[in-house]
């Protein structure tokens, strides 16, 4: 197969791309997500919103930001691989990646290659679900699965998760077995503090949200939080944030293009925080394995 990265080899170290990952075979549910990345591009461009984070960082002129299309995936048992080799590419190069979903499946192979680059990466998790079932409908790489697949290999230094509001026995078990800080609806509030230290890697799903703010997705859970709620996180991440992933929009079920419009938000807001944070990572190569 063509290698969809080839054409890049003028990325500098310490740039931020951002690479779509359209891929949702693994969605227990509803297909869909697998349409996001064009979508999220399509509400960027399209003149409703300018490319300017809240920071003042001009994605549109900023020269360290770089959207590099998407992953020519095959759909398959080699998927996952194409997946890890394409990060794993980008991580040679020394750039820092968004990778736009996909469903959550793809969370594991792209941290598998973050790992291989990081001695230490701690997960800044968003969801309204934990994701750490050991299989689910007997797929153990199911969307529902991917932390659990993660954790169980020892990736991550630390897994902290925000916005959970539909955890069951067994992923309590789960969460135990592995030590996961689970902050629950329940127990979250405004300026939480969160304790990340050093390198991070964000994924966030979209069904954090509230579906009053972000009815697109495959499952939505009332309750959630707001889209100020994320932003407001994102923007007090002290990083560097290395990697981040936006998963499990899901345009079928967006017929206002609302959670498109989160989406970009995210995109920009969170890339702009990869910038900022990427210049402290810069003074720093031993962070760079
Ligand atoms: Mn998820
Ligand atoms: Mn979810």
């Amino acid at each position: 197969m063509k290698n969809p990265l080839e054409s890049f080899d003028h990325l500098q170290a310490g740039m931020v791309v951002v690479l779509g990952v359209p891929y949702d075979e693994n969605s227990s549910f509803m297909k869909g997500p697998a349409s996001a990345p064009s979508r999220i591009r399509e509400t960027l461009s399209s003149g409703a919103m300018n490319l300017c984070s809240e920071s003042g960082i001009d994605l549109g002129v900023e020269p360290r930001f770089y959207d590099l299309g998407d992953l020519n995936l095959s759909i398959g048992a080699a998927t996952f691989k194409q997946i890890e080799k394409g990060i794993a590419d980008l991580l040679e190069r020394k750039t820092y990646i968004l990778s736009l979903g996909g469903d959550h499946a793809i969370t594991y192979p792209i941290f598998k290659a973050f790992r291989k680059k990081y001695d230490k990466l701690c997960i800044l998790h968003f969801d309204a679900h934990p994701d750490l079932y050991d299989e689910f409908k007997g797929n153990r790489y199911s969307h529902a699965c991917p932390f659990a697949r993660i954790m169980e290999e020892n990736l991550a230094e630390r897994l902290v998760q925000i916005g959970i509001r539909t955890m069951n026995p067994h992923q309590q078990a789960q969460a135990e077995r592995f030590g996961v800080d689970v902050i629950d609806m329940q127990k979250w509030r405004p300026n939480k503090i969160l304790g990340l230290t050093g390198p991070v890697y964000l994924s966030l799903d979209m069904d954090v949200l509230d579906p009053a703010f972000a009815p697109g997705v495959s499952h939505p859970e009332p309750g959630g939080l707001s889209t100020r709620d994320v932003l407001q996180i994102i923007q007090g991440i002290p990083g560097p944030i290395v990697g981040a992933d936006i998963v499990e929009f899901n345009p079928k079920r967006d017929p206002s293009g609302i959670t498109a419009t989160a989406a970009a938000k995210f995109l920009k807001e969170i890339a702009a925080r990869m910038v900022e944070t990427g210049n402290w990572a810069r003074n720093s190569p031993k962070l760079f394995c």
